[in-house]
């Protein structure tokens, strides 16, 4: 057996130290957040333990159907507060940072708690944890959450599997980004033999568009525009646009990732005035730069490859904060080639 690193060690010593666990990821939970939390719930109600997740957001109807086995709350605040009074361990999934857990961060200290942090970001690598399991070279926190319960000689039931396999599917962009790697490939082989349906849990995580959400995304696609010879591409989503079509600000999730199929196209990045005077902003690289720098400087964070922001600020004052950095990181790479050595 290969040796177990000390912050594992450390995370299996948590987990057999307490009882009754409290989980949660990051505000817009995402594939990735919700199916480790689900991967872990199941694995932690399996050697007994007590579970509650709870989340500052509800889950989208994407991921609706991982959540049959093991429910999985929204905010309230006296609900927050009921779960964190009866929980002895709380797990943080999917972050390392804690205002993106949201409204959950306000109940921290009035409660004494141990605190787990499990996450793959490479901002914010310290954590907030008595235990912080960080290991940013992982396809999806989901990876870490399936090593753990094999370090352990845990069982992958199929609800586990399909859990563990969503969260890997989903952050690795359907096994297309550049985080795909072999261990990616090797733990989604090994969660297929478990008889999963790989083309199902597609069709349900990808089936929930709206005929209004295509009408948005084609009207900000349409408004779509090139800078710097067509190497940045940017895109804009006004209050407006959310009010028309009856959205709001997570209905932007896959957006910005269309077109990066743009011939020459380095790097995307989307601004959506959520709320006015509120701009997500979120941005992606094809693979040649890194643009978590940009968001972490801004106080946002994510991947070399996708990373984000929430800036409160008009679209204005937001590309006046981010265009100028990201021209200049694509300006460092030539029209097709290789990067320019500075
Ligand atoms: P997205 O653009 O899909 O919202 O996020 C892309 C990546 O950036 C994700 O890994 C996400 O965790 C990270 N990210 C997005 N927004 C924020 C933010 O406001 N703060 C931090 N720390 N990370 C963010
Ligand atoms: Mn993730």
């Amino acid at each position: 057996m290969t040796e177990i690193s000390p912050s594992r060690r450390a995370f299996h010593d948590f987990v057999a130290r307490h009882q009754r666990f409290l989980l949660t990821t990051h505000v817009n939970p995402d594939g990735d957040g919700l199916g480790s939390e689900v991967a872990l719930g199941l694995w932690l109600l399996s050697l007994g333990k007590s579970v509650r997740i709870l989340n500052d957001a509800s889950v989208p109807a994407a991921f609706r159907f991982l959540t049959q086995t093991l429910s999985v709350e929204a905010y309230a605040s006296e609900l927050a507060e009921q779960r964190f009074t009866e929980a002895d361990a709380f797990v943080v999934l999917d972050t390392s940072n804690k205002p993106r857990i949201g409204r959950l961060a306000n109940h921290l200290d009035g409660h004494v708690i141990a605190i787990a942090v499990v996450d793959h970001h490479v901002s914010h690598a310290h954590g907030f944890g008595q235990v912080n399991l960080i290991e940013p070279e992982a396809s999806a926190t989901g990876e870490i959450v399936y090593q753990l319960i094999r370090e352990a000689g845990g069982t992958l039931t199929r609800e586990i599997g399909e859990a563990l396999y969503v969260a890997l599917m989903t952050d690795t962009g359907s096994f297309r980004y550049s985080n795909t790697d072999p261990a990616a490939h090797q733990m989604a082989a090994e969660l297929l033999s478990l008889g999963l349906d790989p083309q199902r849990l597609y069709a349900q995580v990808h089936s929930h568009a709206s005929a209004e959400r295509m009408r948005f995304f084609g009207e900000v696609l349409s408004g779509l525009e090139l800078s710097c010879e067509g190497r940045l591409v940017i895109l804009e989503a006004t209050p407006e646009m959310f009010r028309k079509h009856g959205l709001s600000g997570s209905d932007t999730d896959g957006l910005v990732d269309l077109p990066r199929g743009i011939s020459g196209a380095e790097v995307v990045a989307l601004f959506s005035e959520v709320e006015p005077n509120k701009v997500k902003v979120s941005l992606r690289s094809t693979g040649r730069v890194t643009i978590d720098a940009v968001a972490t400087r801004l106080g946002g964070g994510g991947h070399p490859h996708a990373a984000g922001v929430m800036l409160h600020a008009t679209r204005a004052e937001a590309r006046s904060r981010v265009l100028p950095e990201l021209e200049r990181i694509v300006n460092t790479l030539q029209p097709t080639g290789q990067p320019v050595r500075e």
